[in-house]
């Protein structure tokens, strides 16, 4: 006996019609059920201040410099923070120094390997305490740093502990040499993950390290430190400098610095970039982005809304990888904006510690305000403004989901990094015209492409100017798959052999 679910295929919508006809039947509930509040209520175990962690202890600032870190979802102070200024970046760096001469060049590979390897270990114990401090410190969903940040950065010290004693594979024909001592600087908008980043293939390699973590995000980074301790790591080994962006010049430019490592913007990392011109140092930078990411009419649209929407509303936006750009196919472009508007109501905007909210708290006010600026200059050269009619919580930094259609090449919103949850939408007639778009960019980062034709993502990958391209999916992340940009995206790369690399000489 036939059931209604056996209808022959001959009477199902087409392909195309499926895409373009009006949206399958949709379950809106609009705000008739609330959600109940679901706090994650595990104790981040945040001390009252931090000292800097130079030679295996906090220690106060020299100069006895101190600021507060405080929570983005509801401005309530964490605790103060060391200011550490030149002498103290300094001392950090005579630590790493002694640590590198006497103990962690000495050591073989196998052995620096298990350090690394009980670092992550430790860290995944201590998982839950790390994701609640990193979503109270930095403003991010608390699923977020308990699904993504929290595991792939212990997954990026598993990753390297395995390379420790494998150096001799990592350049065939060839040996390496670690540098010495490293520094490095990174932002605020995956602080866990960019430190696991950043040290771990330097002490994989055989470096001693010199670290600052951005001004509004040094909480997970010094209970790393706590880890560190537990661990074992031999003093001196990894020194955590917090402070400012004069805190960050000292780090660069420490002569005692072989290597230097930058994560941040476009712009500071030009000035790095022309400070340190003549010194012989050795630079990687991974700088800002303006993704395309690119949907033709054959593709799984269904599909692309999801990847869409979290290749910009992840992490708030704050991603340098972000999909920020889409660019659509002319003929679906209707039809994708009536989808995305649809999806986009049903993300929560809210507390970062609920385990129900989708978008939590922009980073800080300076943030919201470069946000809110550049999304009224969308406004006033004339494109369109979608926002989500959410509530916002009376205290904290937030902005709504918010999207801009009838965007221009011209328009700043097509152009400049917002680094917030906002989406400009461009459309396209033919992959030339798709690809002449998404490379008129000064970023080479990453970008997406949207399509059931796998000749044509072979095509645009080997086209677009990035350094990543995700096909039918966005913001996948792997310590074994080497990530970094082109143009002002910067150069070298995170992650994988070409990233470990990166922290070796070549002999
Ligand atoms: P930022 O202003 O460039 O700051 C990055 C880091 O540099 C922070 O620790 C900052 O300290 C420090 N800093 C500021 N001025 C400095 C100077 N003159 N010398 C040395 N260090 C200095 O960037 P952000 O606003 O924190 O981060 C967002 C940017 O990072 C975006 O452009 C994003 O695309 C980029 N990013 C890129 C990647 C990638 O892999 N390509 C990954 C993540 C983020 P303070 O915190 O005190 O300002
Ligand atoms: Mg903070």
């Amino acid at each position: 006996m036939k059931t209604s679910a056996t209808k022959p295929a001959a009477s199902r919508p087409s392909r195309a019609s499926r895409s373009r006809g009006p949206s399958a039947r949709e379950l809106i509930f609009g705000d008739l059920w609330e959600f109940d509040p679901a706090p994650e209520t595990a104790d981040p175990h945040i001390r009252s201040s931090y000292g800097l962690f130079i030679n295996d202890k906090f220690s106060p600032a020299r100069k006895g410099g101190i600021f507060p870190s405080i929570s983005p979802g509801n401005e309530k102070k964490l605790t103060d923070l060391a200011l550490a200024d030149a002498a103290d970046v300094d001392a950090a760096y005579s630590a790493a120094s002694k640590a590198y001469e006497k103990v962690w060049s000495k050591l073989p590979g196998n052995e620096r390997g298990k350090f690394i390897y009980r670092i992550a270990r430790l860290l995944q114990d201590r998982a839950r305490e790390f994701a609640v401090a990193e979503s109270l410190d930095g403003g991010k969903p608390i699923k977020e740093s308990r699904d993504f940040d929290v595991p792939t950065a212990a997954a990026h010290f598993f990753y390297h502990a395995g390379w420790a004693d494998k150096l001799d594979h990592l350049a065939p024909g060839r040996q390496v040499a670690p540098y010495g001592i490293v520094g490095q600087v990174i932002p605020w908008n995956f602080p866990l993950l960019m430190l696991a980043w950043k040290i771990a293939p330097a002490l994989a390699a055989g470096n001693c390290i010199v670290i600052k973590p951005a001004e509004t995000t040094s909480i997970t980074a010094l209970k790393l430190c706590e880890v560190f301790q537990e661990a074992g790591l031999p003093p001196g080994v990894v020194n955590v400098v917090t402070g400012a962006g004069e805190t960050g010049a000292a780090v660069m430019s420490h002569p005692l610095a072989s290597k230097v490592a930058f994560t941040g913007s476009t712009e500071v990392g030009k000035a790095i970039m022309r400070s340190l011109a003549g010194t012989g140092k050795k630079m990687t930078m991974e700088l800002g982005g303006k993704a395309a990411n690119i949907v033709f009419e054959d593709a799984p649209l269904g599909q692309a809304v999801e990847g869409i929407i979290n290749g910009i509303f992840f992490n708030q936006g704050h991603v340098c990888c972000a999909g920020s750009r889409l660019l659509v196919q002319e003929s679906i472009a209707d039809d994708m904006l009536t989808r995305l508007k649809l999806r986009m109501q049903s993300l929560r905007v809210g507390d970062p510690l609920d385990k129900n909210t989708d978008i939590g708290a922009i980073n800080s006010k300076e943030q919201l305000t470069r946000i809110s600026e550049l999304v009224k200059s969308g406004v006033a050269e004339g494109a369109e403004l979608y926002q989500t009619p959410c509530r916002l919580p009376s205290k904290g930094f937030y902005f709504p989901p918010s999207i801009f259609s009838k965007v221009t090449q011209s328009h700043r919103i097509a152009r400049e990094e917002i680094f917030g949850p906002v989406l400009s939408i461009l459309t396209f007639r033919t992959p030339e015209e798709a690809i002449e778009k998404a490379n008129n960019t000064a970023y080479g980062l990453s970008a997406g492409v949207w399509t059931d034709k796998g000749s044509r993502i072979l095509k645009m990958a080997s086209q677009l100017k990035a350094g990543v391209v995700w096909a039918n999916t966005y913001n996948k992340f792997d310590p074994s798959s080497p990530f970094g940009g082109y143009k002002e995206s910067g150069f070298g790369r995170e992650g994988g052999r070409q990233g470990l690399l990166d922290y070796c000489k070549l002999l």
